[in-house]
């Protein structure tokens, strides 16, 4: 298998989703196309051979022609003039076909509730169990045989719709089940459960027959696909099989800090190698087609990258004609002058350190509500586990907790961290529940909120928590009642710096009531409720709040000593909160279980704009702290005597950064304590012992 994504860093894709006829590509010119990337000083083109209409830029046989192609070969001719430049290409292919769902009606994916995804005009797509399936495998052997390219990398993979019934979705379903579709969303019915696994399905063997014939036609390309709907799986049909069916993991994101954030520390424990690609817009979205991005925001979600391990790709779009605004590509050079001397830092192999781990699982990409809905409405509930991550981001980033965010593929890996997170993960498998039980029996840290582990995967056990021995406490019942306030004992008290029993703190989700179940559960705080429901316009005791009112005896946070390890179970979702001063109770929680599973190995006092990954290399004898000042703003202030101090039980030879600067650092009281004199947006600490 072809190696080139580990050592490539900076790589380009330019859209083209030009449809024929009018101003179609008629001006493309592949020798200027070559030369902007030269001038950006790219190291590897992803290049379009189709785009999302379904419109091959090159004279296929096997798909729908772009006009364009009946006089020339845009691709070809491309991929040619930017071989002559020495730069790699990787060619582009687009699952997507609203040219065949125009030809054959028949093959477009099929809303329940009447309708086509196709009848978007312009986003119309065909269902991946019709006949376009052995097309679009047909089409990537064709293009993968023709052309000189390294890599295939494919967009817009999924199913797009929460369910198709379109024929031969029927028919493949009754084929291999026995049953007709379902109707109703139910994680307790085995019909609704076996269409959400043919649904998964559907898309990695879909995904697979990608790779395969990419492999058919050259056995040492690299294959990537789009993983970029990771959060919505339910509804794509993204699921852990998709990601095994790849070389590398990759994705588009159009994000802010917290988005970015939560991707690059998802991403590399998707992927099946390193690095990761992080692929973003020069525009806030590709539907600004005239706008360029601060360079420093370009910057910024570069490093994020790098900072996890990635690489890192830029996407234009091409205008109707075919030209490219070169300009983009001139502040692309700069871009790249300043991210090159931080190529050689990035170091996949070396082991990345973090205390905490916030684990996920693609069960639990739905919401309880969903419940009993129409099957067609799926699309109203999934979503919710970006929402979580990037509330956890915050909270955790805020308290420089650097952490990984996990899933089933890492579930053998938790060991690794001094705290677990499960953030309301509802519907859990019982051996996920077994390897988290196992965990906290040798001394793992456990914090739990909600409903996590109240339903199995396969709809057996509903309303009890699996992991009832574990947490200490017993599922009553789920109250939809809003707000909810924790209020802390006396034993609790010293986590709510703010917050008091008359002055409780604020949760505005839902949530489930537990009972204790152990003798050593600890009751920390207790539920209080506000006078009436925040949703009862005719009685209220304040009319713009709703103050807390009803004391009661409800634990609604409960610490609990289990093997060599501990738990704590929270009633209400932090990770759905929208309040700093939660965030502070949250991050005061999880440092206390890190501090009583051995300390936190990074610490600091500096501003919430720096982010931190540690990372240590057993060969090259050194631990790396990599430093990124996350200000998006048109100019950064630099930071000036970054402190922070390491719980490491090593004597450093020499302290530098990537730039070649000393780094002041002194040991005391079993700690390393550094000094940075300055960081203007990234470096990297070199700590040799
Ligand atoms: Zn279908």
């Amino acid at each position: 298998m072809s190696q080139w994504y580990k050592k490539s860093y900076f790589r380009n894709l330019v859209d083209m989703h030009i449809p024929s006829g009018e101003q179609n590509l008629e001006n493309f010119d592949a020798e200027k196309y070559a030369e902007c990337m030269a001038i950006a000083g790219v190291d590897t083109a992803y290049v379009y051979a189709s785009n999302c209409l379904g419109l091959c830029l090159f004279p296929s046989e096997v798909g729908f022609r772009h006009t364009i192609t009946y006089t020339r070969d845009i691709f070809g001719e491309t991929v040619a003039a930017l071989r002559k430049r020495g730069i790699r290409v990787v060619g582009y292919l687009n699952s997507w076909c609203a040219e065949g769902a125009r030809r054959h009606p028949e093959w477009q994916i099929t809303n329940a509730g009447g309708g086509h995804a196709g009848d978007a005009g312009r986003f119309a797509t065909c269902c991946l169990n019709s006949p376009y399936r052995d097309l679009f495998h047909s089409l990537v052997y064709e293009m993968v045989s023709k052309y000189d390219i390294e890599g295939l990398w494919v967009d817009m993979i999924g199913f797009y719709m929460p369910i198709c019934v379109c024929d031969w979705c029927k028919a493949k379903y009754k084929a291999e089940t026995g049953y007709d579709l379902p109707t109703t969303i139910s994680w307790t019915d085995p019909n609704y459960l076996r269409y959400i696994q043919f649904k998964f399905d559907t898309v990695s063997t879909y995904a697979q027959g990608i790779t395969d014939a990419a492999h058919r036609a050259k056995p040492d390309i690299t294959v990537s696909l789009q993983c970029a709907s990771w959060s919505n799986s339910y509804l794509t049909g993204l699921g852990n099989d998709y990601f095994a069916t790849m070389d590398y993991v990759s994705g588009d994101f159009y994000a802010d800090r917290d988005a970015t954030d939560i991707v690059c520390r998802l991403l590399p424990n998707l992927s099946q190698n390193n690095p990761f690609e992080y692929m973003i817009s020069r525009a806030p979205d590709l539907a600004y087609h005239t706008a360029i991005k601060d360079k420093s925001e370009i910057l910024l979600q570069a490093y994020t990258a790098f900072l996890c391990g990635g690489s890192f790709l830029f996407i234009d779009a091409i205008d109707p004609d075919g030209g490219l605004n070169v300009e983009l590509y001139k502040m692309m050079a700069d871009v790249k002058r300043e991210l090159e001397p931080f190529f050689k830092t990035i170091d996949y192999e070396a082991s990345v350190l973090r205390d905490v781990a916030v684990y996920i699982n693609f069960d639990s990409y739905t919401d309880r509500r969903s419940e009993n809905r129409p099957a067609a409405e799926l699309g109203n509930f999934c979503g919710v586990i970006r929402e979580k991550l990037m509330t956890l981001n915050k909270a955790l980033s805020r308290a420089h907790i650097d952490y990984d965010i996990l899933t089933e593929k890492n579930i053998d890996e938790l060991s690794r961290y001094k705290v677990i997170i499960l953030p309301d993960l509802y519907r859990m498998s019982q051996s996920e529940c077994e390897k988290i039980r196992r965990y906290v029996e040798n001394g793992g840290r456990i914090f739990v909120t909600g409903c996590s582990s109240a339903l199995s995967t396969d709809g057996t056990n509903k309303d009890k928590f699996m992991l009832e021995d574990v947490l200490g406490v017993k599922y009553n019942k789920f109250v939809d009642r809003v707000p909810v306030y924790m209020a802390p004992t006396e034993k609790g008290q010293k986590f709510f710096e703010h917050f008091n029993e008359t002055y409780p703190a604020m949760f505005t989700e839902a949530a489930v009531t537990v009972d204790l179940a152990a003798d050593s559960a600890d009751v920390l705080a207790t539920v209080t409720y506000p006078f009436t429901d925040a949703r009862n316009f005719h009685r209220y005791s304040s009319a713009i709040s709703n103050p807390p009112s009803e004391k009661t005896d409800i634990p609604a946070l409960v610490y609990n000593k289990y093997g060599k390890g501990a738990s704590m179970y929270s009633f209400a979702p932090f990770e759905r909160s929208k309040t700093v001063c939660n965030y502070d109770i949250f991050a005061t929680l999880i440092n206390s279980l890190i501090n009583e599973n051995g300390g936190a190995i990074f610490e600091t006092d500096e501003c919430q704009y720096l982010e931190h990954v540690i990372r240590h290399s057993e060969e090259k004898k050194h631990y790396t702290v990599s430093l990124l000042n996350y200000q998006n703003t048109k100019k950064i202030a630099p930071l000036y005597n970054v402190c922070f101090s390491l719980l490491l039980d090593i004597e450093p030879k020499k302290v530098y950064t990537n730039l070649g600067t000393e780094v002041k650092w002194e040991k005391r009281d079993g700690k390393l304590y550094f000094d940075v004199a300055r960081l203007d947006i990234y470096d990297v600490i070199y700590i040799e012992y």
